[in-house]
This record gives structure tokens, sequence and C-alpha cells, in this order.
């Protein structure tokens, strides 16, 4: 199977197809500017040191200092993280926010640490590459397992390493310690307001059926979000299983469930099926909200949503976008549809530089416009080259970081 970076590295090919790409710019697009490999040590709380493998890709800065998540998760490596970090350059673009792409990640199972293993995991891995770091260079973020007590951490420690004292090398921290509001729910909201943008171009109804595939940050909030406004939730799912309730899930019930028991698995009164059940739900909208290379070329012929919208980074092959397209099924692609979580994360930074706190409603407002402009740039450039909203994504990113090298 080919690696989440080679798929990234497709789909410029695909944008390619829609508007060409100047050479020098495919080049600097496919070789990521800096890719720095440590091996934190940390001490176990039996006494014992243990290794794990550690990496920050710093992709690209043409438009702004490095910005993107940390992983920690057992199956991360450095391909995964370099096509993350290719992805958030050009999120990063699509949202016009002044910031790069990077991404950071650990090879670590976190659920078997304790929390102080946790703690001295995340302080090591800033003492590794606090060098490469910091408001103007590098600002990374939360993603898959890291939460705002580690952006908290983190934040100490990189303070007592550098002396920094503005707080904004890293975003998505608690509101006590110079988080933003509205950060915990800005990728799923960031992703409602471009399905609001875009509900009519996709042909769904006002009252929507859907699905959502991870139970985590961005698909807790996305549950919550969506029933809020009158849609009906009628499956979800996380790594031990799918739940299904075609009445409609609670997603607070959902959650409670989940954190008595581990998983959504079981929830009474639903069926329980296998976790990748979900991405075959009969629905309106389907958003995948876990991992990479969810719909490929062996699966995505289950697939029976009228339209995608991804909150999850790369959940779509290239093979699986062609054979979507071909059968009319819109997907809504991550480059716009979770750029909510960054751009709140700038909006963090930008107050922690300037030592503000803006209201929530605030924060949403001018998420809102992000999100709709971004949405409504990319809808008009789909419609006029005739293609998907994917490759229409890419072109625009496309075009303005071309303006941003001619400028360099
Ligand atoms: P998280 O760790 O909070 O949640 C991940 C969820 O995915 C968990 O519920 C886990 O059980 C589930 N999962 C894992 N494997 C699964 C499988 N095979 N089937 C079904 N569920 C599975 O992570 P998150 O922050 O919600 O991130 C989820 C996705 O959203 C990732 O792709 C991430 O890169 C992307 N994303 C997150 C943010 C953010 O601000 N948190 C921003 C942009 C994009």
């Amino acid at each position: 199977m080919e690696t989440p970076f080679e798929q990234a590295l497709k789909q410029l090919e695909r944008a390619n197809a829609v508007r060409t790409i100047p050479v020098g710019l495919r080049e600097r697009l496919a070789k990521p500017m800096r890719e720095v490999r440590a091996n934190l040590a940390v001490r176990m709380d039996d006494g014992s040191t243990r290794f794990f493998e550690a990496y920050r890709v710093q992709h690209n800065n043409l438009r702004g200092p490095f910005k993107g998540g940390i992983r920690f998760h057992s199956q991360t490596d450095i391909e995964e993280v370099r096509a993350l970090a290719f992805w958030m350059t050009l999120k990063c673009t699509v949202a016009g926010i002044p910031m790069g792409g990077g991404k950071g990640g650990i090879t670590v199972d976190p659920k078997a640490l304790s929390a102080g293993e946790r703690e001295r995991l995340s302080r090591a891995f800033v003492r590794a590459f606090a060098d490469v770091l910091g408001p103007q260079k590098d600002v990374p973020a939360p993603d898959v397992n890291t939460t705002a007590e580690i952006m908290d951490w983190m934040t100490d420690e990189f303070q007592n390493a550098t002396g920094d004292t503005t707080r904004a090398t890293f975003t998505g921290k608690s509101l006590a310690n110079g988080g933003s509001e509205g950060r915990g729910t800005a990728t799923a909201q960031g992703g409602f307001f471009v399905f609001e943008a875009l509900r009519a171009t996709l042909n769904l109804p006002a009252s929507c059926t859907v699905a959502i595939q991870g139970f985590g940050n961005a698909g807790t909030h996305a549950a919550e979000i969506w029933r809020a406004a009158g849609h009906r939730i009628v499956a979800v799912s996380d790594s031990k299983g799918t739940i299904f309730m075609a009445e409609g899930l609670d997603p607070a019930a959902v959650e409670t469930h989940k954190r008595a028991t581990g998983s959504v698995a079981n929830f009474p009164g639903a069926t329980t099926l296998p976790a990748e059940a979900i991405l075959a739900t009969e629905c309106d909208l389907l958003i995948p909200a876990a991992l990479e290379g969810q719909f490929r070329a062996d699966n995505v012929a289950a697939v029976r949503a009228r339209a995608i919208l991804e909150l999850a980074n790369g959940p779509t092959t290239p093979e699986a976008d062609d054979a979507l397209f071909a059968r009319g099924i819109p997907v809504v692609p991550d480059i716009l549809a979770n750029a909510g979580g960054v751009t709140v994360s700038t909006f963090e930074w930008e107050q922690n530089l300037k030592g503000e706190h803006w209201a929530e409603a605030d924060v949403f407002a001018r998420l809102q416009k992000t999100m709709n402009d971004a949405a409504t740039a990319i809808a008009a450039l789909a419609q006029t080259h005739h293609t998907d909203l994917r490759r229409a994504a890419f072109t625009l990113a496309l075009q303005r970081l071309e303006e941003a090298l001619e400028k360099s």
C-alpha cells in the first residue's frame, strides 16, 4: 500500500491536471524544508527508561511560521507526519491564514502510559525540539491523542527551556493557560460552517441524516453541533465498533457511555456493528473523523452516503476520490472541511502575541467568515473547472502559494 505522503503527491498530480503547477513550486511541495527526528528518553513509573521515536516535519513556510499538530499514536511514523505536514501547508493557505505547514508525532500508545509518564514524554518532546520551535518559527497544536493539558505542559517546558513568556508557541492550550475561547470545538464548528455554506451546492436536505466515524475531539463535537442544528445522528463509531440508531442518537448520552465503558459499542438501544460498518451507513452526510486511508479502492463501492465531509486528515485515497466523483458523491476535502482547528489556533497565537482575549462570539464570527470565504471560493473553482472540490481546493491553495513564491 502507498504511504500517506505518496498519496498526497498523487493528489498534487490530480490537481496539476486542472491547472498546471509551476515546476519550482511542485518540487518545493514534494520536498519538506526540514525534518527533525529524536529518540526521547523517558523515565517510567517503575524506574526503567524507555525510548520513543519523535518527529517534527517543517514542510513549508512561504506564507508564515510552520503550524500543525502533534500526534501521539502507536502507528505514527515519519511518512505519516510528512503527509500531515504537507496537508497543513495547503490547509493554512486555503483558509487564508498567515501560517505555513508543519506536523509532529511520537510513536507511542499513550493509553498504555500513566499521566505522569505522558507528562514526562510531552516535556521530553519540547526539550528535543525547542531549537526549531517558537512563535515566529513553528507553532504546534493538538492532534490525535493530544489534549489541552498536554499543550499546557509543553508551553511550560518551552518557557523553562527558552525563557519565552508569550505562550504563543503552542496553541490548543487550556483557557486558564492562554487558550482561546472556542478552540476545543473549532474543528467541528468550522466543518459545520463549511457544510452550511455548501449544503445547497451538495444537494442535501435542510435536515440530514448523519453518520460519524471516530468519536474523539472532532467526532464528538461534530455530533453535538449537527444535532443541535436539527440534523439526525444515525450512527457513530470508534476503533471498537459502530452503533446505529435510525431514530437518532443523543451524543451526550453516547459520550457518557463511552466514558464509562471505554467505547461507543453496546450503547443501550442501538445496534452494535463492527467498526468499519460505519462507512457503509445509508445517510445524507458521512463524516470521517478518525484516521487516514479509510475510503480506498477496495471498499469505496460500499459507500451509501449522498456526500462526505472530511474532518479527519487524509481519509480518502486518490483512487477512492476518482470512484466517488464518478458516482456523483461529493467529498468536501480535509484541507477545507477541518481547517477550523488551525484557524482558531491561529487566532489563539494572535491573541497571545497581542496580550488579548477574545469573546467566543467574536472567535466564531471570524471563524465563520474564514470558512465561508474559503468554501465559496472553492465551490466556484470546482464549477469553473468542472472538477471535484479537492482538486478545486488544491487549485486555490496552489495559486496563493505561487503568489507567495513570486514575492519571496
Ligand atoms: P482523537 O484522538 O480525539 O479521536 C480519534 C477518534 O478516532 C477516537 O474516537 C478513536 O477511537 C477513533 N478511531 C481510531 N481508529 C478508528 C477506526 N478504525 N474506526 C473508527 N474510529 C476510529 O483525535 P481528533 O483530534 O478528534 O482527530 C481525529 C481526526 O481529525 C484526525 O485525522 C486529525 O488529524 C483530524 N483533525 C483534528 C483536529 C483537532 O483540532 N483535533 C484538527 C484538524 C484535523
